[in-house]
């Protein structure tokens, strides 16, 4: 049976590049909610249309977008047999409630929610550093609040039911994807 892990971290957390090691090493389908809008704004499809604006204005796309299309890409086979790596996905409590009602009507469960932990005074150096124009200390504060307002429940929820691992995000590349493999080795079933 089908297991899933979700990564959640801050915006200069290292998210991306972790999700990428793991993906690798445990064979589990990244499913992106950031990417497949991109996908679907280059492609212009009728949700890339619909989305563009919203995402670049920094908003939140519609629960029941988000929703549908996360649905969709989990009737796919590689999904299925594999299990995947949520990234980006749940970011509100509707969210969550329909990933959690999915995967029970799957009889699928979450392996853990690995939340990487990284000081906001940190991410905002290493934000400021890259020197990307739309990187202002004032955009960087905004975004990162905005995270913590959305993220706050969820953290809350899974905490609950007993999935959410904080992990330390700080120190070397491999350092940190060390400390995430402990945690993915204890929590998911060897696969077949
Ligand atoms: P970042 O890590 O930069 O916050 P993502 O790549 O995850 O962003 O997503 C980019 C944009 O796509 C978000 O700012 C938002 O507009 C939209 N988006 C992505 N995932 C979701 C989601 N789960 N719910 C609503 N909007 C989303």
């Amino acid at each position: 049976m089908a297991q899933h892990l979700i990564i959640m971290g801050r915006q200069g957390s290292g998210k991306g590049t972790q999700a990428s090691h793991i993906v690798e090493k445990y064979g589990v389908v990244h499913v992106s909610t950031g990417d497949m809008l991109r996908a679907a704004v280059a492609d212009e499809t009728e949700l890339g249309l619909a989305a563009k604006a919203i995402m670049d204005s920094g908003g939140l796309v519609s629960d029941d977008i988000i929703n549908g299309i996360v649905a969709e890409r989990f009737d796919a086979d590689d999904i299925v047999a594999g299990g995947s790596l949520l990234d980006g996905f749940p970011r509100t409590p509707d969210q969550a409630k329909a990933l959690l009602d999915m995967l029970g009507s799957r009889g699928e469960s979450i392996a853990a929610v690995l939340n990487l932990d990284v000081p906001i005074e940190e991410v905002t150096s290493r934000m400021m550093a890259r020197g990307r124009e739309d990187d202002t200390e004032e955009a960087i504060a905004n975004r990162l609040g905005l995270y913590e307002d959305q993220t706050a429940p969820l953290l809350e929820l899974f905490g609950e039911k007993g999935l959410l691992v904080v992990i330390d995000g700080m120190g070397t590349e491999d350092d940190v994807f060390g400390r995430l493999c402990e945690v993915i080795d204890a929590r998911m079933e060897p696969q077949p």
